[in-house]
């Protein structure tokens, strides 16, 4: 029975992700205004870069029939500059100035490097072996093709991304609408920054790590605030979540306390599964749609709420709004404190990774692991990911980490 058992984080992953159905649409945005936009169509290139055969060097260009047949003194017959091409045909034994990025002289199929040749007058000399036939030239179409896929539906667009699209003379995406989050915190207990805390109140930070991540992915948030445990405000926001946005994430309430609402209310408005999962931090979460809208509900405490963010809702929005899945690589380092755990569960440790003095990656962890401890969340450049079978972890052994930087 939904509920009951616990889920490996694998599989709720994977059910999560199975329930996205991407959101359809496409505006035209200008290329200044694409990051972090998702292409809707294949943009496709409507010409050959390069546009020319160019030079890739500053030098000489001339046949390379002619050096493979001894050929070593060039008349120079002039000189072609990068955007400025010449009409000039150079013969056999005849030579034409380059610049980096010229067209290549009609004829020359080999630019010999300025550094290597000996100028005298208007003739230059090459010494053998200076070129191979075929040496410093960029080909027409050598990049790219007109007529190829430059950059494929599905893709979050990337600077580099960008700049290939300008390249093609390109200054404009078709993209996907922008996915629209509501968000909003539940509990008596949390007052929002900026306000007096009255007495056992926190303050709120699921709001602001979550509106952080989203914008960050290129989403627009709809922040709804803090609402109160009671089914019939967490019921209005809800509705109200499901009308303004493509998807909704709440926090807190989803655990079995006597204040927990939130998955009594999502289930009457829409269908839900309530899973303990086989990770810490961040054991409950409910998913499902309320009012047809897909709904995380996020546990309370401030760092399970990134993990469960992180590792359940990145890519299953990312899929919503069109995005073709972006990993994030793990990758090893060698522990510094040893780390306790018994095996079952997936533990997520916030940790500093730095180099150690043989230039090999070693890593920390930071301090206090309470699920509600955002500090050490703060200090934190990476985590450790210790899989479920996994036990206690020495001084020395490796460990798989997953970097913060661009991720969350
Ligand atoms: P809950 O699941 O609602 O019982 O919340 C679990 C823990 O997280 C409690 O200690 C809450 O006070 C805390 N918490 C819930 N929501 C927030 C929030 N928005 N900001 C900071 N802490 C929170
Ligand atoms: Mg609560």
């Amino acid at each position: 029975m939904t509920g009951q058992t616990e889920r490996s984080v694998a599989q709720v992953q994977a059910e999560v992700l199975a329930a996205m159905r991407p959101i359809e649409g496409q505006v035209r945005v200008a290329l200044h205004e694409a990051l972090g936009r998702v292409l809707a169509c294949d943009m496709v290139s409507p010409i050959d870069v390069p546009a020319h055969d160019n030079s890739a060097m500053d030098g000489y260009a001339l046949k390379g029939a002619s050096l493979a047949a001894g050929q070593q003194r060039f008349r120079v017959i002039g000189t072609v500059l990068a955007g400025r091409p010449g009409s000039l045909v150079p013969g056999p034994d005849e030579a034409v100035r380059i610049t980096t990025g010229a067209v290549m002289p009609e004829g020359c199929d080999t630019v010999v490097v300025q550094e290597v040749c000996r100028l005298e007058g208007d003739s230059v000399t090459v010494p053998p072996d200076a070129a191979r036939p075929g040496e410093n030239r960029r080909l027409r179409g050598e990049d790219l093709r007109q007529g190829q896929v430059a950059v494929a539906a599905g893709r979050s667009l990337r600077p580099a991304d960008l700049g290939l699209l300008a390249s093609l003379g390109i200054d404009h995406a078709l993209v996907r609408p922008r996915l629209r989050v509501a968000i909003f915190s539940t509990g008596d207990e949390v007052q929002a920054p900026g306000q007096p805390l009255g007495p056992g109140q926190i303050y709120d930070s699921n709001r602001y790590t979550l509106t952080g991540m989203l914008t960050r992915l290129g989403f627009e948030v709809i922040d709804l605030g803090v609402v109160r445990d009671s089914p019939a405000e967490l019921e209005q926001s809800m509705r109200k979540a499901a009308s303004l946005a493509d998807a909704i994430i709440s926090s807190g309430g989803v655990s079995v306390g006597e204040a927990d609402y939130t998955k009594d209310v999502m289930r009457a408005l829409g269908e839900v599964n309530f899973w303990r999962i086989a990770m810490r931090p961040g054991r409950p979460m409910a998913f499902g749609t309320v009012l047809d809208t897909p709904y995380f509900g996020l546990p309370g405490n401030p760092v399970a709420v990134m993990i469960t963010f992180y590792f359940f809702a990145r890519q299953a929005l990312l899929r919503l709004a069109g995005a073709l899945p972006l990993e994030a690589p793990l990758f090893a380092a060698r522990l510094l404190t040893p780390i306790r755990k018994k095996p079952g569960r997936v533990e997520y440790q916030r940790a500093i990774v730095s180099r150690g003095a043989d230039g090999a990656l070693e890593v920390s962890l930071t301090g206090q692991q309470g699920s509600g401890v955002l500090r050490s969340m703060s200090e934190a450049n990476a985590i450790i990911v210790m899989a479920a079978e996994q036990g206690s972890a020495q001084v020395g052994q490796s460990v798989q980490c997953l970097a913060f930087e661009g991720l969350v």
